[in-house]
């Protein structure tokens, strides 16, 4: 048998998980991403990692980089709170500390975890490599097509080209990618003594919701770091962690310091049509015309963002399919199933099925199974799940422009029984309980 050799197109979350663990195997890949540099075009700021997530990166990368993304992370949310748009407090619940590298909840911010999974790869990860098409050969083997003219083959070609997947659209064209009828605003706001001063305490050491009339919602995210804004390492950090960060080159390439992250959502309806081509100023002009009876302090925040961070999302969501053949081409992540942030589980999925893929795909090199019995093994266990995790994203409160939440009269009752239900929950200590636990239980599930 010839070795196998493994293309993947996208260097996004799942692609560079399921690259690290193929070579941290000795099994030949190759990655193809668009992009041009390890830093361009990256949207969003920070990702929630559960611990099926951690345990992906535990198993693809080498050990010490996985220390390496653990100490990179964020601190921990310590509480989680739903605030009105008046900043008053409806529920906020204490979280249980958890310091497990693998069993806990991990804040990331995205660039930060993005050139963690870059490091060492610098001979796998061709930049500058648009995808076009790919042809399927009669021996099995495929190759894939690039914009600047030039070609790779392969066994395997895995799509992790995301949400806009051309692998999928040529493999599976009936397979659709449909908008939810909600629209987010998210940006990024330094903390200085001043910003730091405009979040009630629970709020800055934790994760807040803000659930406001006529369905407009927003998630607040503070997210500090063990370097400061110059790079070097904050005099807290010692021991192995100061080490780790010290030796590790990424941090050459990552923009992260210590910031607030909000992201605002409303039903599509509410927006005016080009906000989609909006940018910076003018985001920030419209999500503050939008928050106006909003608490001041808010208001600041919105103002305070830094507008080169400030962009739209189009929330999407896929329509699940029935299997399909399996055949040399398979996809991962966002390319087969991509959903909406209501369970925060978009990337986590993405990192399990790199590491389920990463197995099946060492098995095969081991000669223990066909590259073809491979992915047809992966492709049962994912889809089932994949599609799972998309429905219930969907299921989220406010997560479709169509629900009750948006509507003019509805919405108002929705809203009001939304915030009676955290302030019950936050004052019986049953309810409070069960409620914790289900927050971090329903993320780890399916390990
Ligand atoms: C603002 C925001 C916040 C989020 N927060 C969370 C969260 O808290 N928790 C969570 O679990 N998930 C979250 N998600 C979802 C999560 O980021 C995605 O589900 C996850 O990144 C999917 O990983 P992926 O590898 O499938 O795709 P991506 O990470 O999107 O990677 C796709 C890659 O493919 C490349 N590519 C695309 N087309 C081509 C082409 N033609 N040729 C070559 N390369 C191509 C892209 O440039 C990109 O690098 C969030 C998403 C957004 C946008």
């Amino acid at each position: 048998m010839r070795p196998l050799h493994v293309i993947v197109i996208g260097a996004g979350t799942g692609g560079m998980c399921l690259a690290q663990g193929l070579k941290r195997a000795g099994v030949s890949v190759a990655v193809y991403e668009r992009h041009k540099t390890r830093s361009d075009g990256l949207y969003g700021y920070r990702v929630g990692i559960d611990p099926m997530g951690n345990r992906a990166l535990k198993e693809c990368l080498p050990p010490e980089l996985f220390d390496t993304y653990v100490a990179t992370c964020a601190r921990s949310p310590k509480f989680f709170n739903v605030l009105t748009e008046g900043l008053r407090t409806t529920a906020s619940f204490e979280l249980l500390p958890n310091d497990d590298p693998v069993d806990s909840e991990r804040s990331v911010s995205r660039m930060t975890l993005r050139q963690v999974l870059l490091t060492g790869m610098d001979d796998v990860v061709h930049h500058g490599k648009e995808f076009t098409h790919y042809e399927l050969h009669e021996d099995g083997t495929v190759t894939a097509f690039f914009a600047d003219g030039s070609r790779a083959t392969g066994d395997v070609l895995v799509a992790a080209d995301g949400t806009g997947s051309r692998v999928r659209r040529q493999y599976l064209p009936h397979a659709e990618v449909k908008d939810t009828g909600v629209i987010a605003i998210s940006a990024k706001v330094e903390i200085t003594a001043r910003t730091r001063a405009l979040l009630p305490a629970e709020a800055f050491e934790g994760i807040s919701l803000t659930f406001a009339p006529k369905g407009r919602f927003c998630i607040w995210h503070v997210m500090e770091f063990k370097w400061d804004r110059d790079g070097s390492l904050k005099h807290t950090v010692g021991g192995n962690d100061a080490e780790l960060i010290e030796r590790w080159p990424g941090l050459l390439y990552d923009n992260t310091r210590d910031y607030i992250n909000w992201g605002f959502s409303a039903a599509t309806d509410k927006f005016p049509p080009d906000v989609l081509r909006m940018r910076g100023e003018e985001l920030k002009r419209l999500v503050l015309d939008m928050t106006r009876d909003w608490h001041p302090h808010m208001r600041e925040l919105f103002e305070a963002a830094d507008p080169g961070s400030c962009f739209p999302v189009n929330i999407r969501t896929s329509v699940p399919i029935p299997p399909w053949k399996t055949t040399g081409v398979t996809l991962l992540g966002d390319a087969i199933h991509t959903m909406t942030p209501g369970h925060g589980v978009g990337a986590n999925t993405a990192l399990r099925d790199a590491m389920l893929l990463c197995r099946e795909l060492v098995a095969a090199h081991a000669g223990d199974k066909t590259a073809l019995e491979a992915v047809g093994a992966y492709e049962a266990e994912m889809i089932p799940y994949g599609f799972a995790r998309v429905a219930d994203s969907l299921a989220q409160n406010g997560t479709g422009g169509d629900d009750p939440l948006h509507r003019p009269v509805v919405g108002r009752l929705v809203l009001a029984a939304t915030r009676a239900f955290f302030r019950t929950t936050a004052l019986v200590p049953a309810l409070r309980r069960k409620f914790i636990g289900d927050l971090t239980a329903y993320r780890g599930a399916d390990v």
